[in-house]
Formats: C-alpha cells, sequence, structure tokens
C-alpha cells in the first residue's frame, strides 16, 4: 500500500519547511519546523556532529534519545514530555523531530510576572509532581530539572525537555559478576545546573530519583519567589550554600509551600518527602499544598500570557 510505505519511509530534511530559528544550545540549533506532506508543526533539533565529535557528547545524544523515546507512549502522562516523533541525519547533521512547545518556557514567564500566584504554582506544581512520577515508572533520572527545561505546549501545560543529563536506571551501571564492585561503578561526575544540583550529585554520590525531587523543591521555591533557593556570584559560592542547606525563605512566603520546600530541599536523599514511597509519590500528593487538587483532573492550565 503506497501510504503505508510512505509512513514507514526514513524523513529527510526535505520533508519539512525549517521556518526560524528558535533556540540555540551548544551543539544544536532549535527550528520551528512543519512537515510538507500534512503542515503539523514541530520543533526540529539539529545537532552538528562534528561538533558533537569534537565534544564527546555522543553520550549525552544517546541518553536524550532514549529517555525521550521511553516517555513518548500513550500513557495520560506522557503528555508532560517533549515527544521525540523522528531521527534523521545527513552527512553533517542529526535531526530531532520534536514537539513543537509554542509557549516557551517557564523560566521566561517567571522573568516576565517576577513571581506566581499560588493558584498556578499548585497546578503547576502539581504536573510536575505527575511528571517526575511517570519519570520514575519508567526508571529515569532528569538530573537537570529546571524552569528553562519546563516548556510549555499550545494549552499552557508543561513540557518537560532536555534529557542529556538524565540517567535511566539498571543501565550502564550493570555491574557483571566477578569483578570489582569499586573499579567498576562509575563515579556521578557533576551533571545538570549548579543552582539546581542535589548534594549527593554535587559530591559524586550514587543519584536517585530523589536527586530530582530537590530539583523540584528548588522549582517552586522559584516559582513562589521569583528565584533560585541558593544564589551567588560564584558557582563555587552557590554549591557552598547547596553543601550547608543556605537558603532563606521571605516572611510572606506561602507556609504550606514554605513546609512542602522544607521537606524537599533536605540533604539526605532519603530524607526527602516521596523518597520512600514506592510508585507514586503519594506522600507529597497529601501535603497540605495539594489539599484542593484533584490527582485525576487537575482542570485547565492557567493562560500565563495573561496578566
Ligand atoms: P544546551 O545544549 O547548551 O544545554 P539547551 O538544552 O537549551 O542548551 P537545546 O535543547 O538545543 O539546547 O534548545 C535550545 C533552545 O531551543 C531552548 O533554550 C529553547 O528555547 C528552544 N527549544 C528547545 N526545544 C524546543 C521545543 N521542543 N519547542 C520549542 N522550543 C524549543
Amino acid at each position: 500500500m503506497p501510504q503505508a510505505q510512505n509512513e514507514d519511509r526514513k524523513k529527510t530534511p526535505k520533508d519539512f519547511y525549517f521556518m526560524k530559528i528558535i533556540g540555540e544550545g551548544s551543539f544544536s540549533t532549535v527550528f520551528h519546523a512543519a512537515e510538507v506532506e500534512n503542515k503539523k508543526e514541530y520543533a526540529i533539533k539539529v545537532l552538528r556532529k562534528r561538533h558533537i565529535i569534537r565534544e564527546n557528547k555522543m553520550e549525552y545524544v544517546n541518553r536524550e534519545k532514549k529517555s525521550l523515546l521511553s516517555l513518548g507512549g500513550s500513557e495520560a502522562a506522557s503528555r508532560f514530555f517533549v515527544h521525540l516523533y523522528a531521527t534523521f541525519q545527513d552527512a553533517d547533521n542529526l535531526y530531532f523531530v520534536l514537539t513543537y512547545a509554542r509557549n516557551g518556557d517557564l523560566l521566561d514567564h517567571l522573568l516576565r510576572h517576577k513571581t506566581f500566584n499560588i493558584k498556578w504554582v499548585v497546578f503547576y506544581a502539581a504536573e510536575l509532581l505527575l511528571a517526575l512520577e511517570f519519570m520514575k515508572s519508567k526508571k529515569i533520572i532528569h538530573r537537570d530539572l529546571k524552569p528553562e527545561n519546563i516548556l510549555f505546549d499550545k494549552n499552557w501545560h508543561i513540557l518537560i525537555t532536555d534529557f542529556g543529563s538524565s540517567k535511566i536506571i539498571g543501565e550502564s551501571d550493570v555491574i557483571k559478576k566477578g569483578d570489582d564492585t569499586k573499579s567498576r561503578r562509575r563515579r556521578n561526575s557533576f551533571v545538570g545546573t549548579a543552582q539546581y544540583v542535589s548534594p549527593e550529585v554535587l559530591h559524586g554520590e550514587e543519584t536517585t530519583y530523589a536527586s530530582d525531587l530537590w530539583a523540584y523543591g528548588c522549582v517552586i521555591y522559584q516559582m513562589i519567589s521569583g528565584q533560585a533557593p541558593f544564589r551567588a556570584a560564584t558557582e563555587y559560592s552557590i554549591f557552598q550554600k547547596i553543601t550547608n542547606l543556605d537558603f532563606t525563605f521571605s516572611e510572606n512566603f506561602n507556609l504550606s509551600a514554605k513546609d512542602l520546600i522544607e521537606k524537599l530541599i533536605v540533604t539526605v536523599p532519603e530524607n526527602r518527602l516521596g523518597a520512600l514511597d514506592s510508585s507514586n509519590y503519594d506522600s507529597i500528593r497529601e501535603h497540605v499544598l495539594f489539599e484542593e487538587t484533584n490527582w485525576d483532573d487537575l482542570g485547565p492550565a492557567p493562560v500565563l500570557s495573561e496578566d
């Protein structure tokens, strides 16, 4: 059947109109694009092969691809992630065809609004929690959760992106029987972004799902105060503050949110709220901040472009 053959055919850059550049990464350019055949819109990330090889970033690219594919199912919570629809390559570039996040990222909207009202905070904290639960069910730790990596779709729902630093539990740390455990186990080198990195990642200790719970606490803090909890002029000073748990709340900080954040931004990973939950993060769902949240239907998202 000609149509089925057409669908199975590997796409090429000629199948898309590349309309405009919407962003630049350290070794990629992201275009707003549309498929020639049906005008469907996408974001296409074009990764320069030479640059990736020169910078030794193949693992980063592979991880991003694997995690995105694993999160792209038909389950309800997969809607909170940028989907990877197709990949192809030519002599110079790799191409990732992604969900187009029409409404920018959380950092931009936070900078514009300065702070979010508590209703918006609760809504997005709830969507993020459902997303974190889904990642956990797929055995994925994001490791670089931050406002720039939380994009918005056309209806203002979150689309989590940037899985280059992610870790899939059970992969690449398989220790074969008889191997010397110490020499085989790779120390976790620092991944992520200084302001949101958890102490265990900072100190090269094992990363668990709880590392994302730390970042989750930081993002909730930032939605309320407009700034990340750990701030300083240099990375070194930020790391010192993280290690010393040196952060404060303003006097008028919402008390329920403060309580949740204090239970998430906790040095020992196992002591973070939710860290010991077996599947869903029930202990976070039950927190007073979410007392009015209907977990089966969070309702419509706020429109952040309105004041
Ligand atoms: P780096 O690679 O240096 O960590 P990055 O992760 O931001 O940077 P990209 O993933 O290439 O790099 O994204 C570059 C920019 O393109 C982003 O900051 C964002 O503004 C935009 N962008 C990325 N993905 C999408 C998307 N799916 N929809 C809309 N815009 C996107």
